[in-house]
């Protein structure tokens, strides 16, 4: 039966592929391709984890034979006889061997997507007994996940212990309450199967530091139940250029391991099982996709200009210095954001990038755009972005309004001024321009400015070659805003990051989906800090960009022209499309338009014109 499922568009444009789901074990799990000479070993490696568990639990069923009923409750003996049936059910061993050899996935994957879909069956039971019986599916699965990762058998150790294990894991039948955790390590180890079939993963959530790794995946499209339009994680979809939605909400409870599924991300729909009538429109959309594609292709190389003669500068935003040829041949005229935090993400401790790597890295970004600037952000970990890899700093009760950005940067001085070393050493290699994220405070735009000459001057003393830097401050508290003079006194340039301008001036969550729809870049208040920001920077001759998500979207071009704004930094893939707005654009008629936009209680209705 189809279905649909709506989010929130992250990524435009439409894939049709193979639904593989990740996340559905309480323990981390890899998910990666092998090769197809690795299935018997890797089937090996399953019956392996298997035989395990069967012989932990017949040497329990041993121990509790010798107990009496108060000691090893009938419960206890009726649990031990069932996990022993289904890890020897033909169905189950079948299907775990179907996903390694079919699919090519590893033993883990196979494990839990063969777990995903015998769930689904005792979630349709009518017996009420049966469908419980999904709680002891999820056990053994995840102990046989543990004996493959050679973890002892704690919960197997005892009857206790196995009691108290049930209850601490929550074994509720009910999916709705079901606990799920990410699948942590899908990441690390994604590597190309030889199957031509698309795929599309469904996850409930997915970290920006996995959606990184799926960079080189073979994933055509991706779905996830929670997150918003500006998430990180969306963010690294979107640079991907691959249809995303995410905010799905039940998606990936409603979507099977292999089901067939659309990702329509412009309209932010997941139709699961499509009909062939829905098949064959999908199909003729995406070929007028295509054709578009190909219009917008003729734009590379003609020069970014207003119709009244403006020039319009288009810059990319880039996660890793692998991203720089992309951005050239995406036609950007520069980097103006590389969020240099993905190369500290996954890293703890001493294995965080130092100055020489940084500078490797710097440099070869700087080095990929070929002469053109290259603007480094410093690191911005924190909140959705946490060192860990994890989803969310759970430590903290706000982490977006906790230790991120420049605040992590300045709390650890000798960490931020390596890299403020490393970025300047990388421009002795190409124009080079720095920012600092999430200022707020002038005893912030001090100690940093601080560091940032200490930085210099030691590399001066040490004779350590290095090049000059544009240094330039993020604007994206709104705080930042009512003392963007200040802000413009102190740096050579001003970059909008209207990502978080926008969650901190509506105090919207911008990962949250529950509030995804009053996340909102019309808001009058958003619109007057944007114009405010502009018109200030343009009085005092300094350079403004704009480097949220908003660059990138085409509605808010005219606009964004409207006010005053000549450069523009986003994904890679939008450049083309954004040039085409700047092309039909004449900011004679634009300026007065934004100023009747910002005057109005409800900017959002001349979006419509
Ligand atoms: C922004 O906040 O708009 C921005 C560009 O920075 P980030 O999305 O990385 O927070
Ligand atoms: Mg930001």
């Amino acid at each position: 039966m189809t279905i649909s499922i709506h989010g929130i568009s992250v990524s435009r444009g439409i894939t049709i592929g193979r639904a593989v789901l990740v996340a559905s074990s309480r323990m981390d799990v890899a998910h990666y391709f092998i090769e197809p000479d690795q299935v018997d070993a890797e089937i090996d490696r399953a019956r392996r984890g298997r035989d395990t568990v069967v012989a932990e639990i017949s040497r329990l069923q041993h121990t509790v034979s010798q107990l009496g009923p108060k000691d090893a409750p009938q419960e206890l003996r009726a649990m031990l006889d069932v996990h022993l049936m289904l890890l020897d059910d033909q169905e189950v061993i079948e299907g775990v061997k179907h996903w390694i050899r079919d699919r090519l996935y590893n033993a883990e994957w196979a494990i839990t997507s063969q777990l995903e879909a015998i769930a689904r069956q005792f979630d349709e039971m009518e017996d009420a007994y049966l469908r419980e019986r999904k709680a002891d599916m999820e056990q053994i699965t995840e102990k046989v996940l543990r004996a493959m990762k050679g973890l002892p058998a704690t919960a197997l150790a005892n009857a206790q212990h196995f009691q108290n294990e049930a209850k601490a894991l929550d074994l509720s039948p009910n999916l709705a309450g079901r606990r799920r955790t990410k699948a942590k390590e899908p990441n690390a180890d994604i590597r190309l199967g030889d199957t031509d079939v698309p795929l599309v993963l469904v996850a409930h959530e997915l970290s920006p530091a996995d959606m990184l790794q799926f960079k080189q995946s073979v994933f055509t499209g991706f779905v996830t139940d929670v997150g918003g339009k500006t998430s990180h994680t969306a963010i690294v979809a979107r640079s991907m250029d691959i249809p995303a939605v995410v905010g799905a909400r039940t998606a990936s409870l409603l979507v099977r391991q292999d089901d067939w599924i659309i990702i329509d991300g412009d309209a932010g729909v997941v139709i699961v099982d499509p009909s062939p009538i829905i098949l064959a429109e999908y199909n003729y959309k995406q070929r007028q996709l295509e054709l578009e594609r190909g219009r917008l292709a003729r734009l590379l190389t003609t020069p970014s200009l207003t119709l009244d003669g403006h020039k319009v500068e288009l810059l990319a935003n880039i996660e890793m210095p692998a991203d720089a040829p992309l951005a050239l041949e995406a036609g950007a005229q520069g980097v103006g954001l590389f969020r240099s935090e993905f190369l500290f993400m996954g890293r703890h401790g001493a294995d965080l990038p130092d100055e020489e790597e940084q500078y490797l890295a710097y440099r070869h970004a700087v080095e990929g755009m070929k002469g053109l600037p290259v603007t480094i952000r410093t690191v911005d970990v924190g909140a959705d972005k946490s060192m860990d890899g994890a989803i969310q700093d759970q430590g903290h009760l706000n982490p977006a309004l906790g230790l991120r950005a420049i605040r992590w940067s300045l709390a650890d001085p000798d960490m931020f001024v390596s890299q403020l070393r490393a970025i300047y050493r990388a421009a002795a290699h190409g124009p080079v321009k720095m920012m600092i994220p999430m200022l707020a405070h002038l005893s912030e735009i001090r100690q940093t400015l601080t560091l940032v000459e200490q930085a210099r001057a030691q590399l001066h003393s040490e004779g350590v070659p290095y090049g000059q830097l544009e240094i330039g401050a993020m604007i994206e508290i709104p705080a930042a805003v009512l003392i963007v003079h200040t802000f413009l006194r102190h740096f050579d340039f001003l970059s909008l990051g209207t990502n978080d301008l926008i969650q901190y001036t509506l105090a919207i969550d911008r990962t949250d989906e529950s509030v995804a729809h009053l996340y909102d870049p019309m808001h009058p208040a958003v619109l007057r800090l944007l114009a405010d920001t502009i018109a200030a920077a343009r009085q005092s001759g300094k350079p403004v960009s704009v480097c949220g998500e908003m660059a990138g979207d085409i509605t808010m071009t005219r606009l964004l022209l409207g006010l005053g704004l000549r450069c523009f930094s986003m994904h890679p893939a939008q450049i083309l499309a954004v040039k085409q707005e700047v092309l039909r654009a004449d900011t004679r008629k634009l300026e007065p338009w934004a100023l009747q936009v910002l005057a109005s209680e409800e900017p959002a209705n001349f979006l419509l014109q």
